[in-house]
This record gives structure tokens, C-alpha cells and sequence, in this order.
């Protein structure tokens, strides 16, 4: 096989998810793993997912107390508007 190009890898990257859901067609599960036996780069990153789903699974979901989440909001809506770039007024 010729070398691994980087296209493919972005195709390979964008499936892994549902490729390991087993959510992906029949066709690219067969592309996806195709390209995973000549692409150890990409096997890399399929193993990188793995070990994060694997820890977002073992996390507990939180809850949120109610008055922390007003906070948060309000502080996202403070950093929302930094006037840092003050030529493009409208
Ligand atoms: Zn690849």
C-alpha cells in the first residue's frame, strides 16, 4: 500500500466515533478499518478515543447546584462581551 494520506486520515478521524459506536455504514466500517491496518497514526488516535470514552463512562454525572449554574452563566455572558476589538462597531 502506498503511504498513508492525510485525507484518508481526516475521513478516519471524522468515523472513529461512530465506528467504535457501531453506528457507522457497513462500507465505511470496511474503509475504516481498512485504513487502520496500514495507518498507525490513526490507530493512535483511535486508542486516544477509547481511553477518553472510557473515562467519560467511569465519571459520575453531575449535578449542578442551581446558584453555581447563574454564576457560570453570568460569567460566560460577562466574557461574551470584551470590548477588546473596538473598531468593528456596527
Ligand atoms: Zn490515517
Amino acid at each position: 500500500m502506498s503511504q498513508c494520506s492525510a485525507e484518508f486520515c481526516k475521513r478516519v478521524a471524522d468515523m472513529l466515533l461512530q465506528f467504535r459506536d457501531g453506528t457507522l455504514p457497513e462500507e465505511d466500517v470496511q474503509f475504516v478499518r481498512d485504513h487502520l491496518h496500514h495507518c498507525p497514526p490513526c490507530v493512535g488516535i483511535f486508542n486516544s478515543y477509547e481511553e477518553v470514552l472510557e473515562v467519560l463512562q467511569r465519571l459520575q454525572p453531575v449535578k449542578m447546584p442551581e446558584g453555581l449554574l447563574e454564576r457560570m452563566k453570568r460569567k460566560i455572558a460577562e466574557g461574551a462581551s470584551i470590548e477588546d476589538e473596538g473598531d468593528c462597531q456596527e
